[in-house]
């Protein structure tokens, strides 16, 4: 059965989000045009777990693939759960 999880360790349970910033600084382009960026950071979930984190550009391919892949387990422990709750209304839990 735990078979069709793979690695659950490369998971991550989130989004990704790009924010601009500005940086403050006197006459710099971004004080009324455009902030900087755009910068990527990862949002946790669920919330309580903490603040957002910046993502650096060699990074984001990395946290996508283990958001994909925490979508992917949750998915494969919903149906694990799933078959398990039937299985406990047959008493055949184990
Ligand atoms: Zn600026």
């Amino acid at each position: 059965m735990a078979a069709g999880l793979g690695s659950v360790e490369e998971v991550l349970a989130g989004s990704l989000v790009e924010q601009t910033r500005r940086c403050g600084k006197a006459g710099c382009r971004c004080a009324d045009g455009e902030g900087h960026g755009p910068y990527v950071y990862f949002g946790p979930r669920p919330r309580g777990r903490g603040r957002s984190r910046y993502v650096p550009s060699g990074l984001v391919e990395v946290v996508r693939r283990c958001l994909q892949r925490g979508e992917q387990v949750e998915t494969v422990l919903a149906e694990i759960s799933a078959i398990n709750t039937e299985l406990l209304a047959r008493r055949e839990l184990e």
